[in-house]
């Protein structure tokens, strides 16, 4: 149930406004009531996991800048505390695209003897490792209101403060300010950089770095399992620039990163253009955003029977699992088995997950081998980008589970 204070402004037909270029012409194209509003909360129960706070995810896209933004998010019901557990460092493809990231950032970009602002920092992992980059010589300061571990570490080289960056940290200098994953949870995504460009006073030449999933790769790979209530507000490389310009920036370039599941934008606060205000100009023959969604809400249903059916295939030879407790398989286990009959368990390799239970539904969080002791003959990938490297897992330790890709 959303508050009147937080309802986005609605146009004359009751449709929201868009967030991001407050333009009038949205439409509605993915609704799911009764959600679980955290997917990567850890419950020590079936029964605490299935009482876990629910909400309504109403997706609608903007026909003028591509956002899509969920219209019925309500901030109130989210509480990032410390049983919030996404670490992804545990498997080798995800690393070695972190590290990739900072190369880019310390070889491409020349980010040495820098001090490195990261917006919401989680626990710090990716700040880590600029800070120790091989001769790079960076220093680094970490926002993050769920940041748990030391303040100072690295003899004073890395600090953490458990607050938001905004006007209130100026007294911070950033050589350069890097968010990754932290805007598509955030409702008023200009507002947010606002608060960044406002804190950035005195170094607004600095350059600003942020990763964000791209919802065009969502909707081209019919991802349905990618949509949840977490990522209030998705972007398109159109819409991220425009969020950006909107908000005083003057961006450099959006590209593709992790196979094209996210979008990685440079832009700096200095130098902005008003005509850049603009919504950036679609490519030639480019079918606007909004048609697609439209279609891809169409299908939804057909999807995630088309996926209930195959499960029931596959547990004709033995019980099947979801591998990938994350986002990814929270939501998916929500859409075709919400009462947990149909799917044994979830398996993660993340230790920190295994032994919990799936919000929303209760399935159990599984190590690979415990779910083969207890049966599971296959289990479904919900990262398409993990596959080689979970089947070597298998073959390395013997573990008999027919792992499968979703499509
Ligand atoms: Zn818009």
């Amino acid at each position: 149930m959303i508050t009147p204070a937080r309802r986005l402004p609605t146009t004359a037909d009751g449709s929201p406004e868009c967030p991001v270029c407050a333009g009038m012409d949205t439409v509605a194209f993915v609704r799911r009531e009764q959600v679980p509003v955290h997917q990567n909360l850890l419950y020590d129960s079936p029964a605490a996991a299935r009482a876990a706070s629910r909400g309504t995810l109403a997706l609608h896209a903007c026909r003028d800048c591509d956002f899509v933004f969920n219209a019925a998010f309500d901030d109130s019901l989210m509480s990032y505390g410390e049983r919030y557990e996404n670490a992804q460092e545990h498997s080798a493809v995800f690393e070695r695209h972190v590290d990739t990231l900072a190369r880019l950032l310390v070889e491409s970009h020349g980010l040495r003897n820098a001090h490195v602002v990261e917006v919401g920092c989680g626990q710090g992992s990716f700040l880590r490792r600029l800070v120790e980059y091989p001769g790079a010589g960076n220093t680094g300061t970490g926002f993050d209101p769920s940041y748990a571990g030391p303040l100072e570490t690295h003899d004073g080289r890395l600090r953490f403060r458990r607050e938001f960056y905004g006007a209130d940290a100026t007294g911070v200098h950033a050589d350069a300010v890097v968010s990754r994953h932290v805007i598509e949870h955030v409702r008023q995504p200009v507002a947010m950089l606002r608060s960044v460009r406002a804190a950035m006073q005195g170094g607004l030449h600095a350059p600003v770095f942020f990763e964000t999933p791209c919802v065009e790769w969502i909707l081209r790979e019919r991802a349905t399992w990618d949509l949840f209530y977490e990522h209030c507000s998705l972007f398109s490389p159109r819409s991220i620039a425009c969020a950006f310009a909107h908000a005083g920036f003057a961006v450099q370039s959006v590209g593709h990163v992790f196979g094209g599941q996210y979008l990685w934008l440079e832009a700096s606060a200095a130098g902005a253009d008003p005509a850049a205000l603009a919504v950036p100009a679609r490519t030639a023959g480019e079918e606007p955003l909004a048609v697609r969604a439209l279609a891809f809400g169409r299908d939804e249903t057909a999807r995630s029977a088309a996926i209930v059916a195959r499960l029931c295939a596959l547990r004709a030879d033995g019980p099947v699992a979801l591998w990938g407790a994350g986002a990814k398989g929270c939501t998916l286990a929500a859409l075709v088995d919400p009462d947990a009959t149909l799917v044994d368990s979830l398996v993660d390799i993340n230790p920190g997950k295994q032994g919990h239970f799936v919000a929303g539904t209760g399935h159990p969080i599984l190590a690979p081998a415990q779910a083969a002791a207890r049966g599971v003959r296959s289990a479904i990938l919900m990262n398409p980008n993990y596959l080689d490297e979970c089947r070597a897992m298998l073959q390395r330790d013997r573990v008999d589970i027919q792992l499968l890709e979703l499509d």
